[in-house]
């Protein structure tokens, strides 16, 4: 049931084939084999850009919605030149996994523009954002579509859909989440995503014996997701946070890294690698360095059976990013015995808290940092033991038991709506 191997698997591919052994395990009919694994609807549009230069280019954007069985679709925004058809539908179809395995009130989806962000200009970007919202506003709305931040976008990009969006329907914060606290987003959003995964691996730590305090962490991938968990590992959880890297290469320092030391070094748009508080290493280098835990916390299919996933030194596999683990590597991963816990439960905490955002709009009420923090440590650790005890029963690995729940969710909601 699982799909040929290839290096470069896409994100659909991915998904596929994993979806299978959940759908196998609870054996799911085969109509709503085919409901879950088909989008709802898919968008793409053309969005023309003047730049800084007079001329105007035409960039390729998409809203994909896959499954709103459960409430409004959810999902981010990335601007990327992978992000194509392919990519984000895969995407797309992670978050109805991952609002389901949270039971939150949400679908999934996913939107990007295929384009390298670094060559925009901030006012280029800002038309880009502008345009694209247009395009897409026709499917979006507080119950019918929520974007927020992924890879390359964040809390600014989320305000001028804000104001896009709202410009023309009325002051609406709740279709976007992930904004400036100062336009309505929440307290704790923004290191949600890592703080949720520091709560997910600290309960693994507890149950399987592997040291998080003290533990040796290697992160790769130093955007939002990977600095703020970083810089929790190391302030709060008491790991040993030894190697990090981004797009231009790593930093190793065997005896932890001096995370507020580093974080006010890319503060200044700096790269990792030219910081002088470890020794610089490259990408490949990176992914031999012995650890604990592993955590990719950037794009997909990086774990690959061609590259690393015979080599890489951890005992446990965190996937912070979303699809890091190929079908393949996966299965080489699962005869090596080193446990993986997976992207759609691990990275959940960034919608679990867009959730509270959400409803904070639409209560028109604030919550504090600590009840934001306390509701998401909750809801996490409830959806890792459904999956631990679940993977136990049926001899299964975690993402096989994640998938079954969310499936179940899913398939439930689909049924009582009277498909
Ligand atoms: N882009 C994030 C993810 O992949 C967050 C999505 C959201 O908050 O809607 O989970």
């Amino acid at each position: 049931m699982t799909a040929p191997a290839r290096p470069t698997m896409s994100g659909k591919a991915i998904t596929q084939s994993q979806f299978d052994r959940a759908a196998d395990l609870i054996n799911l009919e085969s109509y709503m084999r085919r409901i879950l694994t088909s989008p709802f609807r898919e968008v793409q549009v053309e969005v023309p850009v003047r730049l800084d230069d007079g001329r105007i280019e035409v960039f390729t954007g998409y809203r994909i919605q896959h499954n709103g069985a459960r409430g409004p679709c959810k999902g981010g925004i990335r601007f990327h030149p992978s992000a194509d058809h392919d990519e984000i539908l895969g995407l797309a179809t992670i978050m109805t996994w991952k609002t389901a395995l949270m039971d939150i009130p949400f679908g999934g989806a996913k939107g990007g523009v295929t384009v390298d962000p670094k060559r925009l200009s901030r006012l280029e970007l800002e038309r880009l954002t502008r345009r694209f919202t247009q395009r897409i506003a026709i499917v979006l709305g507080p119950y019918r579509d929520i974007p927020a931040p992924d890879v390359n976008t964040n809390a600014q990009v989320m305000a001028w859909i804000l104001d896009e969006y709202s410009s023309r329907q009325g002051y609406t914060p709740a279709v976007v989440t992930g904004k400036p606290v100062s336009l309505g987003g929440s307290l704790g959003r923004e290191e949600a995503t890592g703080r949720g995964i520091m709560y997910v691996m600290a309960e693994f730590a507890r149950d399987f014996g592997v040291p998080l305090k003290g533990g040796r962490v290697v992160i790769q991938g130093f955007g939002n997701v990977g600095s703020h968990l970083a810089r929790l590992l190391d302030a709060e959880a008491g790991a040993k946070v030894i190697a990090v890297s981004d797009v231009q290469g790593g930093i190793l320092n065997d005896k932890g890294l001096n995370l507020p030391g580093l974080l006010a070094h890319v503060a200044d748009n700096k790269p990792v690698s030219a910081w002088k508080g470890g020794k610089a290493i490259t990408n490949d280098e990176l992914w031999a360095v012995p650890c604990d835990w592993l955590v990719p916390a950037a794009l997909g299919s990086v774990i690959t059976k061609e590259a690393n996933a015979r080599t890489i030194d951890c005992k446990v596999l965190v996937e912070g990013a979303n699809a890091p683990t190929t079908p393949t590597a996966d299965l080489i991963l699962e005869e090596r015995g080193i446990p993986v816990l997976p992207d759609f439960l691990a990275n959940a905490g960034g919608v679990t808290v867009s959730y509270y955002e959400w409803a904070q709009n639409l209560q028109q009420y604030r919550w504090t940092h600590e009840q934001v923090n306390r509701e998401l440590q909750a809801t996490i650790t409830k959806a890792y033991v459904a999956v631990r005890d679940l993977a136990k029963q049926k001899a299964v690995t975690l993402r096989t038991a994640a998938y079954a729940i969310a499936l179940q969710r899913v398939a439930e909601a689909e049924r009582l709506r009277g498909n």
